[in-house]
């Protein structure tokens, strides 16, 4: 690897290059069309983009909260008024269950989450209060991701309203993240079968998936690879499978030149079965949390790009929201509608 050598604006780690190396000479065996359990109550009816969507992804919480809980069902309400989606396509996922979870997080912080055993401090790292409400929208935000994983499987995109909770680890939660959606619907649909299934995870949320990483640190068969700005939180990094660290003011050319860069070998090399896409937008020049400067049309090229670098592959593709941070509520939501906006658009385009 010489990219080491060629890149002086960020910094570029690539953690055991032998495996990704090995991976190259590798024959990818895809799988047939995959039996599959759907975590809905409602079968989408149309052959449109199918978003995914749950009214519960939002708990209370105190109004003055830095989280803009508000967002996700704004995100939805947009899509429908500016006639990007309609409600038929919009599935409905299931609160991810105790044993789904357990896939990724330890029994005892689960049952200490989910039965509201957490202690003060710990619930300071999280940036929530705990509530009943808080474990229920985090708890249908996972099934949501399960069930966009799934159904990109069968249709080749998919799209949730929430998702992202890269912050979060096994045993603890941290960064406004209980949960690591990203991680459950990677493991849970590598499980459910006896043949090898590959996983890629494109995090570009701004702030590093240090959860995400951590969690699949010794997995060969899930590669995470994340662009996010090296001084923005989390302090203490892990190691992703490529972390492309970028630099504070980042414009949409510079950074949307370092995703070129990356994910055509990656997606070549690597030969996933499923792409998990954390599409953030606190890349954004207004975030109040990132620290970089794209603008809504830099995020947009963005998502395009990916997803449609992806799907040309024939690859699925799930997406998810990520961060987002803004007090200005509608203004965030038609941000995070951006990835569906740029979905909808590879979906006509490519005839899917
Ligand atoms: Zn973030």
């Amino acid at each position: 690897m010489t990219y080491l050598k060629q890149k002086p604006l960020f910094t570029l780690a690539i953690r055991d290059k032998c495996r990704l190396g090995k991976t190259l000479l590798k024959i990818n065996a895809r799988h047939g069309p995959p039996k599959m359990f759907l975590h809905t109550e409602r079968m989408s009816g149309t052959r449109d983009l199918p978003v995914v969507h749950h009214n519960k992804y939002v708990c209370d919480l105190a109004p003055d909260h830095r989280f803009p809980m508000g967002k996700f069902p704004r995100v939805l309400h947009f899509l429908i008024k500016d006639q990007v989606v309609i409600d038929k396509q919009v599935w409905t996922p299931n609160l991810a269950s105790e044993e789904l979870l357990a896939c990724v997080h330890t029994k005892e912080y689960l049952d200490n989450f989910i039965n509201g055993k957490i202690e003060e401090k710990e619930q300071m790292r999280t940036g929530f209060p705990w509530s009943d409400g808080l474990v229920q929208r985090c708890r249908y935000e996972t099934g949501g991701t399960v069930l966009t994983a799934e159904i990109a499987l069968q249709r080749g995109l998919a799209c949730s309203t929430a998702g992202g909770t890269h912050h979060a680890f096994p045993s603890y939660g941290a960064g406004f993240c209980l949960l690591n959606d990203l991680a459950v619907a990677a493991k849970h649909w590598m499980g459910k079968s006896t043949s090898r299934r590959k996983v890629l995870i494109v995090d570009l949320d701004v702030h590093q998936g240090d959860g995400t990483a951590y969690i699949f640190r010794e997995e060969p068969d899930v590669f995470t690879f994340s662009v996010h700005c090296g001084k923005n939180f989390p302090v203490r990094k892990q190691q992703s499978d490529l972390d492309v660290s970028v630099e504070d003011g980042m414009e949409d050319k510079e950074y949307l030149a370092k995703v070129e860069t990356h994910l055509p070998w990656l997606l070549k090399s690597f030969r996933p079965d499923l792409v998990l896409y954390d599409a953030g937008v606190d890349p954004h020049w207004e975030d109040e949390l990132g620290r970089l400067r794209l603008t809504d049309q830099g995020l947009y090229q963005r998502d395009l790009y990916v997803i449609d670098t992806v799907v040309k592959s024939g690859t699925p593709v799930a997406t998810v929201i990520g961060g987002g941070y803004s007090r200005d509520i509608d203004r965030l939501a038609i941000r995070h509608s951006i990835v569906h906006r740029a979905a909808t658009q590879v979906w006509k385009q490519r005839g899917m």
